[in-house]
């Protein structure tokens, strides 16, 4: 393609998982010209996260016939604390080695030769939506990301809301006072039955004791080491008695969970997103919701609830309007 007529104002996107990194090329319109996808580092540190970013942003940029100093900017969705300003990332618990602070934007920039901008992964994947998904119609949307946590983001009347950096923590309201520990260290929280990994970790201990289950064998076969949400998909299609059971748990800890939340905020939307919401789709979030209803406290007005529009790309694109 001459260079003349390449389109302009085209941004990267970045979203980093604590399994996979995703990385986008949009154009003006949001159209996406390319994308690549990559493992997230289990072992190592930043650097290792790093170098498998810039590898995904090169390839995308190259399925998009651009080279990245063409791109006007790259926006990163990222876990953990973000420094917006300096684009350093502290505390993410779910990246390899990453216990200080590392300046991503930096090093990213460095090598892709194009300024970098960080946000909050779960933030810019419900802004995604909010801009351009499920949620469009609506001024203000709570966005519900259920897979290895449960994640949570806030648009409220068409503005971001991410209180003083920690708000949108959805996976952490209380839904059973004591209840199971929750990865985050505190007892009872949401995750503690929602979360794919707290799921995942029920499903290990009851095996263990006796509980038949066809998981673990759906997991080998598909070549995984973990219970992916497309395992626990499968798991309940084939009727597997303890899939049914520890999903059936989730829901209604997500019913609790986001019932409480919209007793607050009173949005319009609720959209459902994450790898488990995005693989279960529509069935679930109409379960979802009917797990709402006992504890909606307007109940004959319920929020519309939504599963998210952009799939598995909503991060990457999210990420990528982070470039202004
Ligand atoms: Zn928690």
């Amino acid at each position: 393609m001459p260079s003349a007529t390449k389109p302009r104002a085209v941004r990267g996107g970045i979203d980093l998982g604590g399994t996979k990194i995703e990385a986008a090329i949009v154009d003006a319109r949001n159209n996406v010209l390319g994308q690549a996808r990559r493992p997230t580092p289990t072992e190592g540190g930043p650097e290792d996260v790093v170098a498998q970013m810039i590898g995904a942003v090169r390839e995308a940029a190259g399925a998009a016939h651009l080279d990245t100093h063409e791109l006007i900017g790259i926006g990163v969705g990222s876990p953990g604390v973000i420094d917006p300003v300096s684009g350093s990332v502290s505390t993410a618990r779910n990246l390899p080695g990453w216990e200080g602070h590392y300046p991503m934007a930096a090093a990213l920039s460095k090598e892709l030769k194009a300024p970098v901008y960080v946000g909050n992964d779960v933030q810019v994947a419900t802004d995604a939506e909010f801009k351009q998904g499920a949620g469009k119609p609506y001024k203000s949307v709570l966005g519900v990301f259920w897979g290895t946590g449960v994640g949570g983001g806030l648009v409220l009347n068409g503005r971001d809301w991410i209180g003083r950096g920690g708000a949108g923590e959805i996976g952490h309201v209380v839904v059973k006072v004591g209840g199971a520990r929750c990865p985050c260290g505190r007892r009872g929280c949401m995750e503690a039955y929602a979360g794919r990994a707290a799921m995942e970790g029920r499903a290990r201990k009851r095996a263990k004791k006796g509980t038949k289950t066809d998981l673990f064998k759906i997991m080998e076969q598909r070549g995984r080491t973990r219970l992916a949400s497309g395992v626990w998909d499968r798991a309940l299609r084939r009727g597997d008695r303890l899939a049914i059971r520890l999903v059936d748990d989730a829901v209604e800890a997500l019913g609790a969970g986001v019932a409480s939340t919209q007793n607050i905020l009173d949005v319009e939307a609720i959209v459902i997103g994450g790898g488990l919401g995005i693989r279960l789709g529509e069935p679930y979030a109409k379960r979802i919701l009917e797990a709402m209803r006992p504890h909606l406290f307007v109940d004959g007005d319920p929020p519309a609830v939504t599963v998210a529009a952009l799939g598995d790309l909503g991060g990457a694109i999210g990420a990528s309007l982070l470039v202004t």
